[in-house]
């Protein structure tokens, strides 16, 4: 039976030119949707314009635009991007639509009707000039640790400290530079924390295949019976560009509420204007949604992880929709080893790379072989790059085409003879069929692609050891030389059709050159039959121009530069963060000291080392010490009881990344009257004065085990 699939990638924020952490995900999800489509799966793939929030508002403001122009402007001058790395999504809307407005009213109606919002008062910062309450990143200050000036209002990019903006010292409007007021002001708020939201999330998540770093990360936000899930602020006061609350003047949802609202919307929209139909699905939006066999992926950066697994299931189950069947989560693109970041502009710009006439596909193709079902980040490496695309995507797989063809053409009329197989290289193609199969289907393409590259070495081994340049002198050895060329062009049609998720243009290309369908899955391993006719062979792919690469990368190196000096971006990712855990959030990179390494102490017993009793602790809260600027006070669960430690870790940590984590402790050390309290133990962690790393415990270890 074939499979009905809706899914989607993260709407991109409206604000600016895509970036290479876009395309990543793009491109993986087009590799799955290419994939699932050629094994004869109906797939919906929506995307949309993410196109609300205050910095969409004041970047507009700033160019003299509305923000619906400027929206326009920055999604027209990308949309193009899109096709030209054969990224084949079937609709793209945007969030701000009748559709959104519709679909997000019911769904706030239907849970407000459930008692799962709920309304209070706040006191915020507001700027009297610019007559708006100001989120953290609008305000800016003298650090109230370093003294550091211009630091934004939740930490300091100087020396590292984490405060509300109540503690700046001098703040001010980064806005328009005046001094903000305290102000209250009525916000709603989505009951996360109600008994049902954690017993649900509870369910969805044991029901759902979630990749494992994810239900770790689920699994400490609801735990202890979800007492961690605090209740979500879904608006905002006017002035904001976004949808406004039905039923409160003035009050407008927060992006991150309508967001993935969007999705639907987009899907609505995708279904209302005849694009489903002309896909073969010829039922109404909600007649397609309330048909349970409907199955709907969401792929994500790990940056978002807290919006689509614990918001977005319990918005949808409590307004009475279906819920997502997965959420496949990606890392970062990193650059040579730093971090790319979403908003700075640094690492490789794919807008250069497709001006500067770079092949769309050697990236799809580095990609795919980069990335595997895990949470992990990936690396653009541009000597990899070289390497992988010209020695492999050229070297093995393309070489095999180009060494064969000219011979079928110029001593055979084009036309193949019976191509024979040798069974052991036969024996490992077909054993090779389901195995990349189920690769695809795990979202583990860098495996698929090793994979793939193995059948191409036995097809190289292949023409070595049958030399055909050699065959082609002797005249008395033409049969033979045509056997071995067709047989390469049939390796060569299996090979294609494997990479045909991650190269549709390329294996188009030479399914159209050697007359096969590139998206044949069931043809694999059947051979071509004599007879077959093939196309006079012209070049598939290039290799990369080392000049290329210089072009593209000047500019790259450049930004990554300006950025390590640059401040926060005005981004989404910004705007996000403010309400996103950052557990997942990189450390920016610290100017790196040399370290060293001290000599080993003398030897101790055994007894010795058994007299220090050392637990895996749970850390249950992480504070700031008023009176010490080192320290945080950290709350230990050990399993049988509850310990408090100061702990000279504030300089390397955020309190708020370290709740929920497991760490060492030791349990038996004599307990330590400070200033402002007793310190019961302390926590370990590595340093030689030139960083601090908490150690951890793997997951699966419970507060209370002994380490021996
Ligand atoms: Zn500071």
């Amino acid at each position: 039976m074939p499979r009905k699939l809706f899914i989607t990638t993260a709407l991109p924020y409206a604000n600016a030119p895509f970036h290479l952490g876009h395309f990543m995900e793009y491109i993986q999800a087009d590799i799955w949707v290419r994939f699932q489509r050629l094994q004869g799966h109906k797939v919906h793939f929506i995307c949309a314009d993410d196109a609300h929030g205050a910095p969409i508002m004041l970047n507009a403001e700033k160019q003299g635009l509305t923000p619906e122009k400027l929206v326009e402007k920055v999604t027209s001058e990308r949309v193009g991007d899109l096709s030209k790395f054969n990224l084949s999504f079937d609709h793209w809307y945007s969030t701000h639509s009748p559709e959104n407005v519709a679909l997000l009213h019911d769904i706030y109606k239907k849970l407000k009707a459930n008692k799962l919002i709920i309304s209070r008062e706040i006191e915020q910062f507001y700027d009297p000039v610019k007559g708006m309450f100001l989120a953290d990143r609008y305000i800016k200050g003298i650090c109230p640790k370093c003294g550091a000036k211009d630091q934004y209002g939740d930490s300091c990019e100087v020396c590292g400290a984490v405060y509300a903006p109540t503690d700046l010292k001098s703040p001010y409007s980064a806005i328009t530079g005046a001094k903000p007021v305290l102000k209250k002001s009525e916000h709603f708020f989505f009951k996360l924390s109600d008994k049902r939201s954690a017993k649900f999330l509870n369910e969805w998540v044991a029901n759902t295949p979630l990749q494992s770093e994810v239900k770790n990360k689920l699994a400490e936000w609801l735990g202890d019976g979800g007492k961690n899930l605090n209740d979500w602020d879904i608006s905002r006061d006017a002035p904001y560009f976004g949808i406004e609350l039905p039923d409160a003047p003035g009050k407008y949802f927060y992006v991150w509420m309508d967001a993935p609202v969007g999705y639907l919307a987009s899907l609505k929209n995708y279904f209302e204007s005849g694009k489903a139909k002309l896909n073969g699905e010829a039922r109404s939006f909600d007649e397609f949604l309330a048909d349970d066999e409907v199955e709907q992926y969401h792929f994500i950066g790990k940056d978002i992880i807290y919006f689509h697994t614990l918001f977005w299931p319990a918005m949808l189950h409590f307004a009475g929709r279906k819920v997502p069947n997965n959420v496949f989560v990606h890392g970062f693109i990193g650059f040579s080893g730093e971090k790319m970041s979403k908003s700075r502009g640094t690492g490789v710009s794919p807008q250069a790379y497709l001006k500067l006439g770079l092949n769309p596909e050697w990236l799809r193709y580095y990609i795919a072989a980069k990335l595997n079902d895990r949470v992990e980040d990936l690396d653009f490496n541009p000597d990899d790059f070289v390497a992988r695309v010209n020695s492999d995507l050229i070297g093995k797989y393309v070489n095999i085409a180009s060494r064969a063809a000219g011979f079928i053409s110029k001593k055979f009329e084009g036309k193949l003879a019976k191509p024979q197989l040798p069974p052991d290289i036969a024996k490992e193609f077909a054993a090779a069929a389901p195995e990349i199969a189920t690769c695809y289907d795990g979202r583990e393409f860098g495996k698929a692609i090793r994979k793939i590259m193995a059948l191409a070495d036995l097809a190289n081994q292949y023409v070595d050891a049958n030399k055909p340049w050699e065959l082609a002198k002797n005249e008395d050895r033409q049969s033979e030389l045509h056997t071995v060329c067709s047989t390469c062009i049939s390796m060569f049609r299996d090979l294609t059709v494997y990479l045909a998720p991650v190269l549709p243009q390329l294996a188009a290309n030479a399914g159209e050159m050697f007359n096969f369908n590139a998206g044949d899955w069931k043809a694999l391993t059947k051979l071509l039959p004599a007879g077959h006719e093939i196309k006079p062979y012209k070049h598939l792919m290039t290799r990369i121009d080392p000049k290329q690469m210089d072009a593209l990368l000047e500019p790259a190196l450049e930004a990554t530069k300006e950025a390590k000096a640059s401040a926060k971006a005005d981004s989404k990712s910004s705007e996000h963060a403010e309400a996103a855990n950052s557990e997942f959030a990189l450390v920016p990179p610290e100017t790196p000291k040399p370290v060293v390494i001290q000599p080993i102490n003398e030897t101790i017993s055994i007894d010795d080392f058994g007299r220090i009793d050392l637990r895996v602790a749970k850390i249950l809260d992480a504070e700031l010490v008023v009176e010490a600027d080192k320290l945080l006070k950290l709350t230990l669960d050990l399993g049988i009881e509850t310990r408090t430690v100061f702990a000279g870790i504030r300089s390397a940590y955020n309190p708020k990344d370290l709740v929920g984590r497991l760490t060492v402790t030791v349990a038996n050390l004599a307990p330590r009257k400070m200033r402002f309290g007793e310190s019961q133990g302390m926590v370990l962690a590595a340093g030689d004065g030139t960083g601090i790393y908490l150690l951890s415990a793997d997951s699966g270890a419970v507060p209370g085990m002994r380490i021996k």
